[in-house]
């Protein structure tokens, strides 16, 4: 007897039924706006013009640019030999078949093929760095002299963490979001929408030792020394390329809020194990930590 299809199973095959008889063969992976044609769809890059919209205009000339930008708005680590030549990686159902892939799959493995695969893809794509700063006493808000439950201190295991998953912690957030009313004007002053050198790049990093007035906030986050890095987002950007594996706590959102093709919130953190995208407007507290503390209750 053939299975009844489900309700999720019936509305896409209709939908990819509605999709064969449109006019859209193409999709940007970046703003997932459709395309007739090949060459409307580079026309939109060209016009779009921003750094990821160029990098996925350039398999010709910078193909590991083209491939870190494609997979970050991707949000799949699609190895270049299994990616289809430009334009067919654009192809609607090559996009929608793929795109995302990466949140939801826990397969570590693949990661690493597909990391092998492409070695070249960190040092080629948009390589700025930003100023990181060092802890020089250990972190770590003292649950236990108030009375709270002793939290673990083993590290965060790695391989249970995937990219881009977000670190859901209630009463962090909350703490977070208390203390941002009275860091706003400092994160504002610290990293001004005006007269930075680095307005390039598309991020705003300090120009003063930001250590002191962040320990409120990561003494929430981890135990121990840690490196961070306080950074402003005024375009779409890649994440910076000297701390690509890191947790991202989001300070403020201007903008779409989004880290790969992560929606995030104020005061949440989350898991970033590569280079990825970050949209406009946004406020990162970026960090290495020895123990992380958020998001292990969950
Ligand atoms: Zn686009």
């Amino acid at each position: 007897m053939p299975r009844k299809m489900s309700r999720l199973e019936r509305s896409f095959n209709t939908q990819s039924m509605v999709l064969q008889k449109s006019k859209i063969k193409y999709l940007c992976p970046k703003c997932l706006q459709g395309f007739s044609r090949s060459d409307v769809l580079y026309q939109h890059f060209r016009q779009k013009a921003d750094a990821i919209h160029k990098g996925l205009d350039s398999n010709k000339s910078n193909f590991a640019l083209f491939l870190s930008s494609y997979q970050g708005c991707m949000g799949a680590l699609i190895p270049a030999a299994k990616l289809p030549k430009a334009p067919d990686c654009f192809d609607v159902f090559f996009v929608i078949e793929h795109y995302g892939e990466e949140t939801e799959s826990p397969n570590i493995s693949d990661y690493a093929q597909s990391y092998t695969s492409t070695p070249s893809m960190h040092s080629h794509s948009c390589n700025f760095s930003v100023p990181l700063y060092h802890d020089r006493q250990p972190r770590g808000y003292d649950h236990d002299s108030h009375g709270g439950t002793a939290l673990s201190t083993v590290p965060v295991p790695k391989q249970h963490v995937r990219h881009l998953q977000i670190l859901h912690d209630v009463e962090v957030e909350a703490k977070i979001c208390a203390l941002l009313p009275q860091m706003d004007n400092w994160l504002d002053g610290t990293l001004p929408l005006s007269d930075q050198p680095h307005h390039d790049f598309g991020v705003i990093v300090p120009s003063v030792d930001v250590n002191r007035p962040l320990i409120p906030v990561r003494d929430l986050l981890y135990k121990g020394f840690g490196t961070f890095t306080l950074i402003r987002t005024f375009k779409d950007v890649f994440s910076p390329q000297n701390i690509p594996e890191a947790v991202y706590t989001v300070l403020r959102v201007d903008g779409p809020g989004l880290i790969g093709n992560q929606k995030v919130a104020i005061g949440e953190s989350i898991w970033v194990s590569h280079q990825t995208t970050l949209s406009a407007g946004l406020i990162l507290l970026i960090g290495v930590f020895p123990t992380v503390v958020v998001g292990q209750k969950v």
